[in-house]
């Protein structure tokens, strides 16, 4: 039999991070072999989801707010001393929207889909086996929103020598021009409401490009962005128009399981096609 894998999925009491693992754990190779932690920020709505799937015994709930230093610090010693200190596949899927254009919303929206994404990077890939894998759940509105922005920010937030602490200032005087009213002057655009959630995006790719190739030279450890498409979800209120999270699901569930020398590292996809950057 193959070796079992260790997959964790946060955010994987509902949504699209639900339909991962309850497609994970119909894998034939689940069925024996892979051991699922179900991420979830509260450990109620975390019970209910572990339900909802039949409670499995290869499926385990992890305590796991992406906002709490503390939380990550819980999981991570969980990892450790339950499950052997060893991941094969990072599914950083928990994310949010901004529920209005005001600063706090934003700095919320960034702190959850690129602050905490990196945060748990930071703290897991240490415990990924070598060839194991990341991926940062996105979204295609990065590239579009890229799109609408000035030249100079495009050429940065996609320049091939971008370092993470580039990326987070590019990131804070974002939050500066939302705060400070200067978005337009700032080479940002007012055309879309809900700005932070595409900052986010587009960030968290620009993100990924930088620990694949971070990662890939120390440890052969590889990191993709996923876009699940627009699916009907709590985030969107169930958005009219939108597919089904279990679509959404597939789109991840192909980059876990495609081999890595068919997928390039850092890059971005959805449904199984490389989106690009811009
Ligand atoms: P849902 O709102 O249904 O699910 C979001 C999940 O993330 C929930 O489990 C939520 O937990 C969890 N979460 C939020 N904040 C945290 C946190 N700080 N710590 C841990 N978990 C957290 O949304 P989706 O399933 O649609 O979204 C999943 C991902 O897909 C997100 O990253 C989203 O941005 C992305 N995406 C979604 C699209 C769509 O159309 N639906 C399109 C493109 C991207 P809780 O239940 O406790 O709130």
């Amino acid at each position: 039999a193959k070796l079992q894998r260790t997959i964790l999925v946060t955010g994987g009491n509902k949504g699209i991070g639900f339909e991962v693992i309850k497609k994970l754990i119909k894998q034939p190779s689940s069925i024996n072999n892979d051991l699922i932690l179900l991420g979830s920020r509260d450990l109620k709505r975390g019970e209910d989801a572990l339900s909802q799937l039949g409670s499995p015994t290869n499926v385990h709930l992890l305590q796991l707010d992406t906002l709490s230093k503390e939380s990550i610090s819980f999981a991570t010693n969980e990892i450790k001393q339950k499950y052997g200190g060893q991941l094969d596949v990072l599914i950083n899927n928990a994310g949010i929207a901004p529920t209005d254009d005001s600063i706090e919303e934003a700095r919320k929206t960034l702190a959850t889909n690129y602050y905490g994404v990196k945060l748990l990077n930071d703290n897991l890939i240490p415990f990924l086996r070598d060839h194991g894998r990341v991926i940062n759940v996105a979204s295609g509105i990065g590239p579009i929103v890229l799109g609408y922005v000035s030249k100079d920010l495009q050429d940065k937030y996609t320049s091939t020598t971008l370092t993470s602490e580039q990326l987070d200032c590019l990131v804070e005087d974002f939050v500066s021009a939302l705060e400070s009213n200067n978005l337009e002057k700032s080479g940002y655009t007012t055309e879309f409401p809900y700005l932070a959630y595409g900052v986010s995006k587009m960030a968290l790719i620009a993100l990924t490009r930088i620990e694949a190739q971070q990662y890939c030279d120390a440890r052969k450890i590889f990191v993709y962005s996923v876009c699940p498409g627009y699916c009907a979800t709590d985030i969107n209120k169930h958005g009219p128009g939108a597919r089904s999270a279990e679509l959404g699901a597939d789109s991840i569930l192909h980059v876990v399981n495609t081999s890595d020398h068919e997928l390039k590292n850092g890059a971005f996809y959805r449904d199984g096609a490389e989106l690009e950057p811009i």
